[in-house]
């Protein structure tokens, strides 16, 4: 199968790209191109062109990885393309053909799916306070490793319900919410996504 034919299959693709006129005002309005070499509308006019060499080259690089999904640029689009969507389907494509891991930014996909990924299927949490480890998070700040050995008092002062089911910030995701969810990640294709992360990436 083509980069352009996984492209179709995606629906974010197929709704996000109706006729790019290359107005730019994407661009203008988006705020990664303000911080980062990233410009969406020649993102579109590339995959617009529908040239796999093209195409390929994106789903290597760095820029499909800079977008910060904000989708300021679905409300400005005279056309109404959304560059964002079509980025997520490019970064779709990218992971499934393992193209990910020839970009810096690509292969931090791996610490992603390990981090926030793994957290959702092991707590119900894209951050749990038990995760948020004081050597692999300075930005929480000198007080933090104080914090982390005293979460629980901590927390429960805070009002949060730590390690125990029942209502309340933090509070323990029973055993059948965390089997349905994984269930979603099963039937829905992320499982499977996480695992061609870990595969491309050990590669
Ligand atoms: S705003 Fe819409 S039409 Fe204009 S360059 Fe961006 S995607 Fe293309
Ligand atoms: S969704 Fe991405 S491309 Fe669109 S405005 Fe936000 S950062 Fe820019």
């Amino acid at each position: 199968m083509s980069y352009l034919e996984m492209l179709n299959e995606d629906v974010r693709f197929r709704d996000g790209l109706k006729a790019c006129i290359s107005c730019g005002v994407c661009t203008a309005i988006c705020p990664a191109a303000e911080f980062f070499d990233y410009d969406p509308r020649k993102v579109m006019i590339i995959v617009q062109k529908h040239r796999e060499e093209e195409i390929e080259s994106l789903l290597r690089g760095e820029t499909i990885w800079n977008c910060g999904q904000c989708m300021s640029c679905k409300t400005r689009c005279p056309r109404e393309n959304t560059p964002g969507m079509v980025i997520q389907a490019l970064r779709k494509v990218s992971q499934e053909s393992g193209l990910f891991v020839h970009s810096v930014k690509g292969r931090q996909q791996l610490k992603v799916k390990r981090s926030v990924g793994d957290n959702i299927l092991e707590y119900g949490y894209c951050v749990h306070p038990d995760t948020l480890l004081p050597d692999q998070h300075p930005e929480q700040g000198t007080v933090w490793e104080w914090i982390y050995e005293n979460r629980k008092e901590v927390y429960e002062r805070l009002g949060a319900n730590i390690y125990r089911e029942g209502a309340g910030a933090v509070r323990k995701i029973d055993d059948e919410s965390m089997e349905e969810l994984r269930a979603i990640f099963r039937e829905t294709g992320g499982e499977r996504m996480f695992q061609l992360i870990e595969y491309y990436s050990e590669e």
